[in-house]
């Protein structure tokens, strides 16, 4: 269903003249000659019907899709029972917000381990999923649930959680946040490596797993804490262009979210690297 890989922006592009307005930025992202949008309910699921309607109109009139990002405060493994069924009804609502607006994928950070067992908080991010697919299917909302690849350690969301989540969870895809993998392990910097990451993913969830990606880069710094800040791809050490290399490599299609602070700068970057490959 891509023809190639996709490129946006974490949100509205930071030169839409009305930034706060969505369907404007749509219409930014069109003028830049990208392809894509990220819809980002980073700090809460509020947007007026009109709104979505409008976004899904623009959208499809103007050929570009859009992804979403739920609430930072999403956490499956929250101590209290409450904080869980809370945790599940923001998935819940960004999915509804995300499918009238025309999102077929959408992105979350699914929990922190607060000190358990990655083994127990699995097994309860799990439960969780399973009881919001259900919920969604007698909404009859089809969307692709996507943890993120975190970029701490203190994080639920490694790449072998993903695709064990993956296997188990039938709507259920990983959020391939590269940057994030980089940080989280020190690792996975160099052509090989992303080649390598790029055959798991094949080997593990099949073919069609590189032909539908959402994939998020950014430049990125950490600390042994696990402290991690987004930069622009130019002050990073990041080795975005053997990523893009491997990628088109492999030919792997779908989304591209970029969440420099730049957003737009260095999706276009990315984009006009990318199409120079051959
Ligand atoms: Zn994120």
């Amino acid at each position: 269903m891509f023809e190639r890989l996709l490129f946006g922006t974490a949100g509205v592009p930071n030169s839409t003249v009305k930034k706060s307005n969505p369907v404007e930025g749509v219409k930014r992202i069109h003028e830049l000659g990208l392809d894509c949008m990220q819809l980002e309910f980073a700090h809460g699921v509020r947007m007026k019907e009109e709104v979505s309607s409008a976004l899904r109109k623009v959208s499809y009139e103007l050929g570009i899709p859009l992804t979403s990002h739920g609430p930072y405060y999403i956490n499956l493994n929250a101590r209290e029972q409450d904080k869980i069924d809370s945790s599940v009804e923001r998935i819940i609502q960004t999915a509804k917000i995300s499918d009238l607006c025309g999102a077929e994928s959408m992105t979350f950070h699914a929990a922190f381990y607060m000190k358990d067992s990655p083994y127990d908080v699995f097994d309860l991010v799990e439960k969780s999923m399973n009881v919001i697919e259900e919920r969604l299917s007698r909404l009859d909302i089809e969307i692709e649930l996507r943890p993120e690849l975190t970029g701490k350690s203190s994080q639920f969301g490694s790449l072998e959680e993903l695709i064990s989540l993956t296997k188990s969870v039938n709507s259920c895809k990983p959020c391939m946040d590269f940057s994030h993998l980089y940080a989280r392990s020190g690792q996975y910097n160099t052509y090989e490596e992303f080649v390598e990451v790029l055959k798991v993913l094949k080997q593990e969830l099949g073919a069609k797993a590189l032909k539908q990606m959402h994939i998020h880069i950014s430049g990125i710094s950490s600390n042994s804490k696990g402290d991690l800040k987004h930069l622009n791809l130019d002050q990073s050490d990041f080795n975005w262009k053997d990523l893009l290399r491997a990628l088109k490599d492999e030919d792997c299609r779908g989304y591209i979210i970029c969440n420099s602070p730049n957003l737009e700068k260095d999706a276009v970057k990315m984009k006009e690297y990318y199409m120079s490959l051959q």
